[in-house]
């Protein structure tokens, strides 16, 4: 395979772009993979989508996503679940084997009690999971978002959760850009691998100064984030799946998004 065979984007990193030239443009920049956020969905015919994919000679690599478990209201938490089981349904009838989880967190709870919820929630889907062919992915946030995106903040804190619920569905997203700064990465990357959970790997760039939370990600390159290297571990660790492209850059969707693909591209051999 060649290297570029290996690139996946995500659908949400040329934002501006419907998914039909998402897909067309994603092919022709020599990508082998999308992963396919639900918002780029709507109104569409995932029967087509699905469709489109394939033809354009796409693998599917995941959907984004599901999650947001926690709340003291337990009518709120019966509403995630609710959710998520059309998450996973949603996602076999795309034929993504994977989705992504944002855990979620409510600030008027502990970040422990958010954390029992959450792997409470993943053990009650982990079987549906299973049985539509599709894997949950626990995605460690950046502590940054602990408040209310996800009380799951390190490799650690996501491979404890992944092996109490000890399901084959069930395992961790990689995504540089929140676990870079952790003293421990090294380690809990090679304890993922062990387990054999390393079920996705996301890259991009933390920007120096970060102007926004969320929405100044950088191009590969452009950072403080050593990627070759967390890739490096990742693929001793045993992970040989697609790398996936996933920024969100309210400066880069405000530019023009061939041209910023092929930037993706070019920083993509560069710097991955
Ligand atoms: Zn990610």
């Amino acid at each position: 395979m060649d290297e570029l065979s290996r690139m996946c984007i995500h659908t949400v990193t040329t934002k501006p772009w419907d998914i039909e030239t998402s897909i067309d443009e994603y092919a022709r920049a020599g990508a082998g993979g999308i992963t396919v956020w639900r918002d780029a969905l709507q109104g569409r015919s995932i029967a087509d989508v699905r469709r489109r994919v394939a033809d354009a000679g796409l693998s599917i690599v995941s959907t984004c996503r599901g999650g947001f478990f926690p709340s003291v209201e337990p009518s709120k938490r019966q509403a995630a679940l609710a959710e998520n089981r059309e998450v996973i349904a949603e996602a076999a009838e795309l034929g993504a084997p994977l989705v992504v989880l944002v855990c979620g967190a409510d600030p008027k709870q502990s970040l422990d009690d958010s954390r029992a919820q959450i792997v409470d929630a993943i053990a009650e889907l982990a079987p549906e999971a299973e049985r539509a062919g599709v894997k949950l992915a626990i995605e460690p946030l950046h502590p940054m978002y602990a408040d209310a995106k996800s009380a799951i903040n390190t490799m650690k804190s996501a491979n404890d959760a992944a092996e109490r619920i000890g399901s084959s569905a069930v395992g961790v997203a990689v995504d540089v850009y929140h676990i870079w700064w952790d003293p421990d990465l090294e380690k809990e990357i090679a304890r993922c691998g062990e387990l054999g959970k390393i079920f996705a790997f996301h890259v991009c760039d933390w920007r120096v100064p970060t102007r926004d939370f969320l929405l100044d990600r950088g191009l590969m390159g452009e950072g403080c984030i050593d990627i070759p290297k967390i890739r490096g571990r990742v693929e001793q660790a045993g992970f040989n799946g697609f790398v996936e492209v996933e920024i969100f850059s309210t400066e880069y969707w405000s530019g023009d998004q061939s041209e910023f693909l092929g930037r993706i591209v070019e920083a993509f051999k560069m710097h991955v």
